[in-house]
């Protein structure tokens, strides 16, 4: 039987420090000599994405000096890693010039910034871009290290995309043509190519990137155009857990999760898996595994294929925080048709994206929620498009409740026990806890409620429990 055609991506932490590349490296060294047709998909090191922004930030708000002190921080870390990873001088130089020119790159454009007073989403996503452009070539390095065949390919070749910076759609078909003309010759010849998460390039070539956290979704969409069998995404923790380790201290890894289970707990605030991921990987039936860098014996989290199923149990619990929870509300809404079509009309227009729609049982109010950063401009756009309505007092107030976090259960236990519903706001009840609003997923795996920001590690506990 052929050895399983392998995308594996490694994590911020996972890259995060000399010893974490080595292990990673280390890691798909094996499966090489193993003989798995291998891509590897890296993230930035850990915390370098939000020190590139806040280099960006600082630039904009006229900090010139404390700037270069941001850059020689990033180009020192870098540095140091290559130092410390690559033991021949000539491949050391190499990635030495490679990393100065992204530190360079850096300074031109937070200059460029000093001078604008601004930075457009275009040119934050060339600054964001720059960790994955620098961790590239440390992890290809330690790979060779090892004796690997290894190169370090820039996504901006690869991943095609739409123009929404900072949160770039890709262009599935023309990423599978250039995937398969640029990596899959190097896959064929046992070469691995190292590729940079996060990023791709529009059509013209201008740089965008994903979104915050995108090199999970960037391993999906690569192992989806080049079919691979499946996709494993290393990181600091052994898989996907029963809730976030940070907030509640008895958790556990689940062995498995089906393709809907998975989704729901990433769209709802698990940060173990960019929310988009399981799409591009869902579509081809390919299974991704959520693995531990500094526990590679581990098995990790199977997220199971297409047809698959997951026992029915309660799987997980999230929490969605900095939230707005806006209400439309009055007696002349009753029965008018075409008030929620204009309502969602509104605030999609303004960009905002509505987190949770929540059915009153009345048809005397609407709500919805939606990043507490976008409600002002949301409610503006309702209150200039109900202008009428509010003048006629038929819409009475539109408002809204800032802080509010939104709490999901996931499992498809909820689809098919009766009761379950029950015994969630029974125990919320129990524990005091007030609960704003609820909604059902469609896909009846989740039931989401709002709570109170005050409420919301209490009730993510509390729920923790009924797992
Ligand atoms: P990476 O840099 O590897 O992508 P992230 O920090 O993005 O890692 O995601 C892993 C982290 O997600 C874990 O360290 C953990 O603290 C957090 N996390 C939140 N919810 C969960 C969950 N349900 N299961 C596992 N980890 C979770
Ligand atoms: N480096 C990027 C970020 O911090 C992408 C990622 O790590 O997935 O958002
Ligand atoms: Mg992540």
């Amino acid at each position: 039987m052929p050895a399983t055609r392998l995308v594996i991506k490694f994590g911020g932490t996972s890259v995060g420090t000399p010893a974490a590349i080595a292990q990673a490296a280390e890691i798909a060294a094996a499966l090489h000599r193993s003989g798995h047709p291998l891509v590897v998909v890296t993230s930035a090191m850990g915390g370098v994405t939000d020190a590139l922004l806040g280099a960006a930030r600082a630039a904009v708000d006229g900090e010139r000096l404390p700037l270069r002190e941001r850059a020689d921080t990033l180009r020192a870390r870098h540095r140091a890693a290559a130092e410390a990873l690559l033991p021949s001088a000539d491949e050391r130089q190499l990635v030495l010039d490679a990393i100065d020119q992204r530190i360079d790159e850096l300074l031109l454009l937070c200059d460029a910034f000093a001078v604008l007073g601004e930075a457009s989403p275009r040119a934050l996503d060339a600054v964001s871009s720059l960790g994955e452009r620098m961790s590239v070539h440390l992890l290809a390095g330690a790979l060779r290290s090892t004796g690997t065949p290894a190169v370090p390919i820039d996504a901006a070749e690869i991943v095609r995309t739409d123009d929404a910076f900072q949160s770039a759609a890709p262009d599935l078909i023309e990423t599978r043509r250039l995937a398969r003309e640029l990596l899959g010759a190097l896959v064929d010849d046992a070469i691995v190519p190292v590729v940079t998460g996060f990023i791709g390039s529009t059509a013209d070539g201008i740089v965008t990137t994903l979104g915050r956290g995108g090199s999970d979704y960037s391993a999906a969409i690569l192992g989806a155009a080049l079919d691979a069998d499946e996709i494993w995404i290393y990181t600091d923790v052994d898989g996907v857990m029963t809730a976030d380790p940070r907030v509640v201290g008895d958790v556990r890894t689940l062995d498995t999760l089906s393709f809907r289970e998975m989704s729901e707990l990433a769209y709802f605030g698990a940060k173990v898996l960019h929310p988009k991921t399981v799409l591009p990987a869902l579509e081809r039936g390919i299974p991704i595994r959520i693995r531990n860098t500094f526990r590679p014996e581990h098995a990790g989290t199977l997220v199971l294929g297409r047809s698959e199923e997951s026992s029915g149990v309660l799987k997980g619990v999230t929490a969605v925080r900095h939230q707005s929870l806006v209400t439309i509300e009055g007696r002349g809404m009753l029965g008018v048709p075409g008030i929620a079509a204009r309502a969602f009309g509104a605030v999609a227009r303004t960009g905002a994206s509505v987190s949770m729609i929540s059915q009153a049982s009345s048809e005397q109010s609407i709500c919805f929620l939606v990043p507490q950063d976008s409600s002002a401009v949301a409610v503006e756009a309702l209150r200039h498009d109900f202008e009428h309505e509010l003048a006629r007092r038929d819409i009475e107030s539109i408002w809204t409740l800032d802080e509010a976090v939104i709490v999901t259960v996931v499992g498809a236990a909820i689809k098919q026990t009766p009761g379950i519903a029950g015994r969630i706001f029974g125990a919320l009840g129990d524990a005091g806890i007030n609960v704003i609003a609820i909604a059902m997923g469609s896909s009846e795996c989740s039931i989401s409620l709002v709570v109170e920001a005050r409420d919301a590690e209490h009730a993510v506990r509390c729920l923790h429990q009924l797992i």
